[in-house]
């Protein structure tokens, strides 16, 4: 049975768990509101703003690290052939689910690197794309913007119990972090099945050196790769396939003139129709927009700026 035959016309389904992990981030206090017990908050946020830029190619592979005038960290990191800029650090308290680069953050970031940098002239014309998000820090009343200390709530001190939440849990610990959710759920419930080897093995695309790339300025995905992520990733839409399945939505152009070819080729193993192919494509440009500021009108023109030439 699907998981859409078991949610039925209503899409709901009640299912019944003796532990339950509420892990959804940001989305941490919106989820246990939904519960309706009244559970006390667990999250504050605070949003990272980064901007993408080329520089001259004797920086390739070089990074710099420093702090900003509020004395909060401030780092160039290389990503592939181009760097980025960040992070910015203010405490969010807006829509959490409206979280977007805005003029002001990129503008921010902007003076502060020329300020760690005052040989470099950084424009706004020189940002390729930008990027935000929330991170989920452990809400604690005496520390405005939240604090960085990872933890695990038991819920049941909320009028919710054998239900537990985890708050600032970076990516760079997320196996520790796993273990230590799992120590906390094995003291409550027995593991029904026996101990299973963990691979942290990456899986690559099976070898496809005679297919074109999707696009000229990204050659290492190639529209086989994208067959393949469609037939055998979950792919969801034609974001999830370039943003998350394969990594061309993370280039200088994001993709943007490549995501017709994209969808074309998505399709073949999706089944889209040409109505859902434009759709695909439209949402996919609105996405760059909103998320990125990448397309007519955004950051990125058509120029492809190297940051710190021509001066
Ligand atoms: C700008 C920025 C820079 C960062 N830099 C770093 C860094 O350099 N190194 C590092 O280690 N960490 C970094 N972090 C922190 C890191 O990204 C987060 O701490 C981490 O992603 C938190 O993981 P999580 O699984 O708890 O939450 P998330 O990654 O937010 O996952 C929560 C998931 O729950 C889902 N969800 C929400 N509501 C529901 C619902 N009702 N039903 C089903 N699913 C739901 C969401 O869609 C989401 O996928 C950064 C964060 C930001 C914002």
């Amino acid at each position: 049975m699907t998981l859409s035959d078991a949610l039925g016309e209503a899409g709901e389904a009640v299912v019944r768990a003796r532990t339950v992990l509420n892990m959804a981030g940001i989305w941490i206090d919106k989820v246990n509101a939904m519960a309706g017990a009244g559970a006390g908050r667990k999250i504050t946020g605070t949003k990272g703003v980064h901007l993408m830029v080329r520089l001259p190619e004797e920086c390739r592979g070089r990074a710099v690290m420093g702090t900003n005038r509020e004395n909060e960290h401030l780092y160039c990191l290389p990503w592939n052939d181009l760097h980025y800029f960040g992070p910015t650090e203010t405490l969010y308290e807006g829509d959490i689910d409206g979280i977007r680069p805005l003029d002001e953050d990129i503008d921010w970031l902007i003076g502060e690197v020329n300020h760690l940098m005052p040989g470099l002239g950084f424009r706004r014309g020189d940002v390729l794309f930008a990027w935000a998000g929330v991170r989920p820090l452990t809400y604690d009343p005496a520390l405005p913007k939240g604090a960085r200390r990872r933890e695990i709530h038991d819920l049941a001190k909320d009028g919710m119990p054998g239900v537990l939440a985890m708050t600032a849990g970076p990516i760079m610990t997320h196996r520790s972090a796993g273990r230590e959710l799992t120590d906390a759920v094995a003291a409550r419930i027995k593991p029904s099945g026996s101990a299973q080897a963990i691979s942290y093995d990456a899986r690559s695309f099976p070898e496809n050196q005679n297919s074109p790339p999707l696009s000229d300025d990204y050659k290492e995905i190639k529209l086989a790769d994208l067959r393949h992520a469609a037939a055998h990733e979950h792919v969801t839409g034609l974001i999830d396939l370039l943003h998350r399945r394969v990594n061309t939505g993370w280039t200088a152009t994001m993709a943007h003139t490549a995501a017709r070819k994209a969808a074309e080729e998505a399709a073949k193993e999706l089944g889209w129709d040409q109505a859902r192919i434009d759709q695909e494509v439209k949402r996919y440009h609105d996405y760059l927009m909103q998320q990125h500021r990448v397309g007519e009108g955004g950051l990125y023109d058509g120029r492809r700026a190297v940051l710190g030439e021509g001066n």
